[in-house]
């Protein structure tokens, strides 16, 4: 197998400095060699700018909401600039709720935990499993939400087959019923674009809502809660140029009010008294301190509002052109070899964010993953991307046995069945 060298280089520039862009790593050829990190799908580094921010707060560190001391109150209005910052960011609606969270994951865990009795969900097969699993989920059986009838919907071959799947699901559903229909904005696997807007309306022409899973989409595009017209949407900070334990879930306000708060504890309680038979009343918070309990995050919030400002400002045009160059360059350069296969729903041209993967026939993907971070220094992802049923149908086969998010899948008869990703963002 040779790889071509012909590919021309990108000549758009990286826009944002990130941190790690001159971390070197041993080979074990000997040596070292620049590390060159191809999973920005998996994590993004933060941002130079982001790390500044931090750092700038640091000294200053207080416990939000709680104390009257000056550095309670500074930390409380970085907290709650750090909300409005994050709703300007993604253009919500007056009314609209920022809750914090750890992640994309335990957003979207929050919004199924605040489902409304009866509620069905429709979700695409073809989602992240932070996006496929939390609905109805039978671990969280007797919470607000646990009895969701979940509808999974077949991989569609186009985004218009994506909205006809969904509007054949919703046409049979009685439109008087709580309804939610979750969807990616852009796949972890495929990097492809998904039709969000045309998926809100058909959600909603169906009276149902729609979260959107920006994980993959907002550390590429600007996201418009009212210009797609999404109900909530979710994020993580680790994969926006801000570092692990943050997370954001945004929009509508009212399933989120109605609902018991998602932990119960200190800051989603506003009073608690004790009763005549000993035991305890409580009201909660209604707000997104609903579902904050405990000390939040205060560094996690001032950093994703921070990388939020820093895309703002650099804008997302310079970002995406260096991208779509970088994609350029891995297809050409692996264009002449006859093993490797891209992977895609839509078609190789569908519009993506800077994600790719592939298979090489013959090799097992952790294998060519592992030579190519020992050898080269490039760090890429292999494995099946906590995408089990989409790698499956992209695949043609039965990838997922071993069941671990990410875990290769090795098929009868020594066939590979994992693939190999490489994703960009502002450091590459
Ligand atoms: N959704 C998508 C599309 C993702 O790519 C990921 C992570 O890779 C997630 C959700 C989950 O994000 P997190 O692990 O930060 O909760």
């Amino acid at each position: 197998m040779s790889v071509s060298t012909a590919a021309a280089a990108p000549s758009v520039r990286a826009p944002l400095p990130v941190l790690g862009q001159d971390v070197t790593v041993p080979l074990v050829t000997g040596g070292e060699v620049a590390y060159a990190a191809l999973d920005y799908a998996a994590s993004a580094p933060a941002l130079q700018r982001v790390w500044d921010d931090v750092a700038a707060y640091a000294p200053y560190y207080g416990s939000v909401h709680r104390g009257a001391g000056y550095l309670s109150q500074l930390s409380t209005d970085l907290f709650e600039n750090a909300r409005r910052t994050v709703a300007e960011f993604l253009d919500c609606r007056t009314g609209d709720q920022v809750v914090f969270t750890r992640s994309t994951t335990d957003s979207l865990n929050l919004l199924a935990a605040a489902l409304p009795d009866g509620c069905e969900v429709f979700v695409f097969e073809t989602e992240h499993h932070a996006s496929l699993l939390p609905w109805g989920s039978p671990h969280a059986a007797g919470r607000r939400g646990s009895n969701a009838r979940v509808t999974y919907l077949d991989a569609p071959r186009s985004p218009r087959q994506a909205v006809e799947t969904l509007e054949r699901a919703l046409a049979d559903r009685d439109p008087h019923g709580p309804a939610l229909v979750c969807v990616t904005g852009a796949s972890n696997v495929t990097g492809e674009l998904w039709p969000v807007r045309e998926l809100a309306a058909a959600a909603h022409a169906h009276g149902a809502r729609i979260v959107l899973d920006a994980a993959q989409l907002a550390p590429h595009h600007p996201v418009s809660v009212r210009d797609l017209d999404v109900d909530w949407v979710a994020f993580s900070g680790h994969k926006l140029y801000a570092p692990f334990g943050s997370g954001v879930l945004a929009g509508r306000a009212d399933w989120l009010r109605e609902a018991g708060p998602y932990l119960a504890g200190g800051g989603a309680s506003r009073t608690v008294t004790r009763r005549a038979d000993g035991g305890v009343d409580v009201e909660w918070h209604e707000g997104a301190a609903r579902h904050e309990a405990g000390s939040p995050n205060v560094i996690g919030a001032h950093a994703v509002a921070s990388a939020c400002k820093a895309l703002t400002e650099a804008g997302f045009d310079a970002l995406v052109a260096r991208e779509k160059e970088l994609i350029r360059v891995v297809r050409e350069g692996l264009a002449d070899v006859p093993e490797v296969r891209f992977l895609s729903l839509f078609g190789d041209d569908a519009p993506r964010v800077g994600v790719l993967s592939f298979v090489v026939e013959g090799w097992n993907g952790s294998h060519f993953a592992a030579a190519l971070s020992a050898e080269y220094g490039i760090g890429v992802r292999d494995g099946l991307f906590c995408a089990h049923p989409l790698v499956r149908t992209l695949l043609g086969g039965d990838p997922g046995t071993r069941g671990e998010c990410g875990a290769p899948g090795a098929a009868p008869g020594g066939k590979s069945f994992d693939a190999v990703r490489v994703s960009f963002g502002a450091g590459t």
